[in-house]
């Protein structure tokens, strides 16, 4: 055969024997061997042909190790339930790199612009004035890292986005019955915000975010989000939103200041607050907190809570007409915005006493987010053509 690191020829050696972890107990096989000695590596092709790992599973067995991986709360259960569910016994430490490993040919394809599934045309939901609209959101979320000699480090964010396309409110809803779950591809990773642009780009891309009339991003007030969707996803009809909820629990730590002793006046003042938001907007709710009768003598707690209300409003009001984008049929906010952080990589990476490694959170990530989008991208990237080779290895 041709090496494939040198091009030179590497002869054969022997039928080497070895032995794999499939599905239904070990299986035992022999596979010519080539040996370059230039390179001084050997070569099985029969293995990179079938798809075999490294690590010696079958693509089924490392398929299902990578699921127990990515949906068990630890490798350590993910491995119990491999057990559990299929009979195959690998330890915690064969079931993270599996996983880890898979997390990183997930992330190469991506930057590689390898999607997974052919292109798809989404039949976005119409608004109240019925254009299509799309649907786009990115968020932060903290992760734990380990130090040097297993101490503490610097948290690292992780960022989750994705592209949506909720269900309308109900008198926008078409006829028939209600999709069976969301429609929502996600992507996570340690990314630095820049570089998650451009994926984010193709993904939306991927599932024909250029047929929908109105692109709405709906983040929180995190730093750079806002500019992140400006830059990739720049066109006139590009509609950024602060997620409502976000801009709520500002005027709900507002009112349990300003009723520190009293729950229930906290939460009915809330309440106010917030349908004031909702119906009349930033600006106007913005200008009643600032004439509104504040106590004589307050409290630092309540004067901290003014300012940061003040704060957080004044720098994102052209984002905050809620009323305007809820008459125009439009999502202001929703489960995805925040459930994504907390579906995607809260519930596996966030769990007590975890702590993460750079890169096998990274990869983690990428199978977690694969994992959580609608359904078909994670068979679809189990067709072997993504799974095993490089993209730049493949042949025509
Ligand atoms: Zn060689």
């Amino acid at each position: 055969m041709t090496c494939p690191h040198c091009r030179q020829s590497a002869g054969y050696h022997a039928d080497r024997p070895r032995v794999l972890v499939g599905l239904f107990g070990p299986i035992r096989y022999r596979r010519a061997y080539y040996y370059c000695r230039r390179c001084g590596r050997g070569q099985s092709p029969f293995d990179e042909g079938a798809g075999i790992t490294s690590r010696g599973l079958t693509p089924a067995a490392e398929r299902l190790a990578t699921l127990a991986g990515a949906v068990a709360d630890s490798f350590a259960r993910g491995g119990a339930l491999l057990e559990e569910m299929a009979g195959v016994r690998l330890s915690e430490s064969t079931v993270e790199r599996t996983t880890e490993d898979v997390g990183r040919r997930i992330a190469d394809c991506l930057t590689a612009a390898v999607l997974f599934g052919e292109p798809a045309q989404w039949d976005w939901y119409r608004d109240a004035r019925g254009r299509r609209v799309g649907y786009l959101t990115i968020d932060a979320t903290g992760t734990r890292q380990q130090g040097p000699n297993g101490g503490q480090a610097e948290g690292r964010m992780a960022y989750v986005a994705g592209v949506y396309n909720p269900y309308p409110r109900e008198y926008l809803r078409p006829p028939g019955k209600p999709p069976p779950c969301l429609q929502a591809r996600y992507l996570a990773g340690l990314y630095p915000l820049e570089q998650l642009g451009p994926l984010l780009r193709r993904q939306a891309a991927h599932v024909g975010l250029e047929q929908a009339e109105v692109w709405v991003a709906l983040t929180d007030g995190g730093g750079g989000l806002e500019e992140l969707v400006q830059m990739n996803f720049n066109r006139p009809d590009l509609v950024v939103i602060l997620d409502f909820y976000h801009a709520a629990s500002y005027l709900e730590e507002l009112a349990r200041a300003l009723h520190a002793a009293d729950e229930e006046a906290a939460a009915a003042q809330a309440e106010q607050w917030c349908g004031l938001l909702k119906e009349e907007g930033g600006a106007t709710a913005l200008a009643v907190l600032d004439s509104w009768p504040w106590p004589q003598r307050q409290p630092a707690a309540l004067r901290e809570a003014r300012e940061k209300v003040r704060g957080y409003f004044a720098n994102n009001l052209h984002r905050m007409e809620y009323p305007e984008y809820l008459a125009e049929g439009w999502q202001i906010g929703s489960g995805v915005v925040e459930s994504a952080c907390k579906t995607v990589v809260g519930q596996r990476l966030k769990g007590a006493g975890m702590r993460w490694g750079e890169a096998g959170a990274h990869a983690l990530c990428h199978v977690r987010a694969l994992y959580r989008s609608e359904q078909g991208q994670w068979q679809a990237f189990w067709q072997r053509r993504f799974t095993h080779r490089p993209p730049v290895h493949q042949r025509k």
